[in-house]
């Protein structure tokens, strides 16, 4: 709940006029207890896991010969993706009973002890964008090593193997985990809110954007999303499976590239770059002894 009753004082306060914004968020929190304010990251998730898979599913309904060109693993035979939403948003269950659950108080607790602003001023767009990234590189990091933890023998068996029962990962594999799994991921995402606090705006940004590189990085298909480009990428490490020590990033590279976990990637690159090579070689002196 906002200190001030008015916008007339909110404005006394700021020691000037409110933004558009500024005054939406006001008529909208102003009278908001702070932990129903908190717990709107219930709502983030619900609509974030629902949402994010479904332009994957959408593009692989309407045009599924564009979809299949684009396809990592094409020789991958991949079922109706409406039953494949349905099953996902019945398989959500657990997920949804967490989030509807003790997710949001743990978050409305931590975020009271480490700091989180839910009045005015709202950050600028320049101050979210360095939140944003400082955030982004800090869950980068953690999570790469999370990752190889996953990849022990302990921490595959126990937690990180459902996740990898999806070789051949589509849109909806980015929550095809165990609740063990998906938690500590989830815990990676608090890091960076709780060394450099912001507003709770910022917050819902920062969980949405990571739930979506999520579902991009499993979308199966190249390049969908070129900002992001994880998909090709985080495709290799399913693609390898149990026994992989290649790609345990997340979004950015440079884990993977500094620890040189980046190897058999590389070298499943080169392998496909001189098989493409020699097939178009191939093709090339059949076209030309058949001018002959
Ligand atoms: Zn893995
Ligand atoms: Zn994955």
């Amino acid at each position: 709940m906002m200190p001030y009753g008015t916008a007339a004082g909110a404005e006394a306060a700021l020691g000037r006029s409110m933004s558009w914004a500024e005054a939406l968020w006001f008529r909208y929190s102003a009278a908001m207890p702070e932990l129903w304010l908190t717990s709107h990251i219930a709502l983030v998730y619900l609509v974030m896991y629902a949402v994010a898979p479904l332009p994957v599913m959408v593009l692989q309904q309407l045009a599924p010969a564009y979809a299949l060109r684009h396809k990592l693993q094409p020789g991958v035979p991949q079922p109706s993706p409406v039953s494949v939403y349905l099953s996902y948003i019945s398989e959500s269950k657990g997920l949804t009973l967490s989030v509807l659950g003790p997710f949001p108080l743990i978050y409305s607790a931590a975020f009271k002890l480490f700091g989180v602003r839910t009045g005015l001023p709202l950050p600028s767009v320049w101050e979210t964008a360095m939140h944003l990234v400082v955030y982004s590189l800090v869950e980068d990091y953690l999570s790469y090593w999370l990752h190889r933890f996953l990849h022990t023998k302990w921490g595959y068996e126990k937690i990180h193997s459902a996740h990898h029962e999806k070789t051949a990962p589509s849109g909806f594999a980015g929550s095809y985990a165990t609740g063990t799994d998906l938690t500590l991921y989830t815990i990676t995402l608090f890091f960076g809110p709780a060394i450099v606090p912001s507003h709770v705006t910022t917050h819902w940004l920062w969980f949405s954007i990571r739930i979506m590189e999520a579902f991009d990085a499993h979308c199966g298909l190249a390049r969908f999303i070129p900002f992001f480009g994880g998909a090709e990428f985080h495709d290799y490490h399913h693609y390898a499976g149990k026994k992989t020590k290649s790609n345990f990033s997340s979004v950015f590279r440079y884990c993977d590239y500094i620890y040189g976990t980046n190897k058999g990637y590389m070298y499943h690159k080169r392998s496909l770059a001189k098989l493409k090579m020699k097939e178009v070689k191939h093709n090339m002196k059949g076209s030309s002894g058949k001018e002959d």
